[in-house]
């Protein structure tokens, strides 16, 4: 008893609060079980397929959904939306290449507008791509262009039991067989993310992509960052890796990409922004390509599917996230929840990453096997329990393998808790990981989904589900 009032622990129980405060507020709503029953199931068991209005605390994604600032808001009052070389534009320009280092940019709409660019302009048809892991929408594009994807992402990357600190590491030795196997002229890129989303939001760390630097330069290959939370990688730089301790966010940033040839970003996370994104790179050739193609896909390329009110907010944005402050309550605010979490052993993805808690389906319904979609059942429960929004991370996002037709079958079953930035607050959390434990108490009962709809592109966003 003696011991809670003794100067140590009082110190170890200073808590720390996000550091912002309200301006504006928007109501949530509150639904009773009987609303909830029925909205999950018109909308086919499908998380994607609810109304907002349905839901009570949104954890589908944390893309598109962060809370502006008022510095960010005043600035889309500043929106020149000229049609060509919108004063919005040059700022945006300026902070990529400030905080990114990349000589070239375009705007797009979003990542996925970036990923096609790049898609389109850097693959031919047979050609090879190695990535820490894939990203649906990435992969899709590269697939489409004619590529073969390829997974060299470290093994402990698909333990979910693993420690090890830097989880979306590229394995050297994959990379490098994947070299001898198909040959450098077939690899126009490694394509390599920063964060890890699909391993759980897992940094990569700088050695590592230094070492895929030293290794690509002696094959002369090219390496194209995914670059969406990169911010939030560095902050597990700066936390974990000897050596980055004393440097700032934007210095660490600098370093990591100056080993990469350019970026697609999906605005949308890291700069604090509704919509948005761009594809940045070095090589002029590459550069006179996309510009060529951007116009056709998404706008001229002083706009490239941004209204320049858009691209003020996110020129603002990316000098937001390189705030130690904010983005340590980020990351800071996905901790939280996993420790409440951790105390009642709910199994979910360790260590934690940048921006979700990924839940382990697979360990919650162990009765369950893949065919009954696990982690889309978990979504579902989570709904019903709480009006609590998550989405699917198992084999609905996997999709079919285009060759075989069969469902590609991922290790990983995860219902992911997505954090959007500056939105919630602590006491949300403690109300999600209730909700969880609840389910949690409750598994054993639980018997599985059945798939009725399945749409032939990106299934996890529209195919539907009945129960077991
Ligand atoms: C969201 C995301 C994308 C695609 O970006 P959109 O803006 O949604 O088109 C690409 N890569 C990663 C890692 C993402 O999280």
């Amino acid at each position: 008893m003696a011991t809670l009032h003794t100067m140590g622990q009082q110190q170890d129980r200073r808590s720390w609060a996000e550091p912002y405060k309200i301006k504006v507020v928007e109501p949530l709503r509150t639904t009773t079980r009987a609303e909830r029953e029925h909205a999950i199931a018109e909308a086919g068991y499908n998380t994607f397929l609810l109304r907002s209005a349905d839901v009570y605390i949104d954890l589908l994604t944390d893309s598109g959904t962060s809370a502006m600032s008022d510095r960010q808001w005043a600035g889309m009052m500043l929106g020149d939306e000229a049609y060509a070389g919108s004063a919005n534009f040059y700022h945006l320009e300026a902070a990529v290449r400030e905080h990114y280092g990349y000589k070239f940019m375009v705007p797009t709409h979003q990542g996925r507008g970036a990923e096609n660019l790049l898609s389109q302009a850097a693959i031919k048809p047979g050609n090879h791509v190695p990535g820490n892991m894939y990203f649906t929408t990435t992969r899709f594009h590269q697939e489409r262009a004619g590529a073969t994807f390829h997974d060299v992402i470290i093994d402990a990357a698909h333990d979910t039991r693993s420690l090890h600190p830097f989880k979306g590491n590229i394995d050297l030795d994959k990379l490098q067989a994947l070299i001898d196997q198909v040959g450098a002229q077939q690899i126009p890129y490694v394509s390599m993310a920063a964060t890890v989303n699909m391993a759980g939001g897992q940094p990569i760390s700088m050695g590592n992509a230094r070492a895929v630097r030293e290794l690509c330069n002696r094959h002369g290959i090219k390496i194209y960052l995914d670059a969406t939370r990169a911010v939030e990688n560095m902050l597990f730089i700066k936390e974990r890796e000897a050596g980055y301790k004393d440097k700032t966010l934007a210095e660490i940033l600098l370093e990591f990409c100056a080993y990469t040839d350019g970026a697609t970003m999906s605005g949308k996370k890291d700069h604090l922004v509704n919509i948005g994104g761009w594809l940045a790179t070095n090589d002029p050739d590459l550069f006179e390509e996309i510009r060529n193609l951007v116009v056709v896909y998404e706008g001229l390329h002083t706009y490239g599917g941004m209204a320049g009110r858009d691209m003020e907010a996110m020129a603002i944005g990316i000098g937001e996230s390189l705030n130690l402050d904010y983005m340590k309550s980020r990351v800071g605010q996905v901790r939280y929840l996993g420790e409440l979490l951790d105390q009642w052993n709910i199994p979910f993805v360790k260590p934690v990453g940048g921006h979700a808690i990924f839940l382990d389906a697979r360990a919650f319904y162990p009765h369950l096997d893949q065919d009954a979609f696990p982690s889309q059942t978990l979504a579902a429960e989570l709904y019903l329990d709480s009006g609590i929004r998550s989405m699917e991370r198992g084999i609905v996002s996997a999709g079919r393998d285009p060759a075989s037709g069969d469902h590609r079958r991922p290790k990983l079953e995860l219902t992911r808790l997505t954090i959007p930035r500056r939105v919630y607050t602590q006491a949300h959390m403690d109300v999600v990981a209730e909700s969880v434990k609840a389910c949690y108490d409750r598994r054993d009962s639980v018997t599985g989904l059945n798939m009725v709809y399945e749409p032939k592109y990106l299934r996890f966003f529209q195919a539907r589900f009945e129960r077991r």
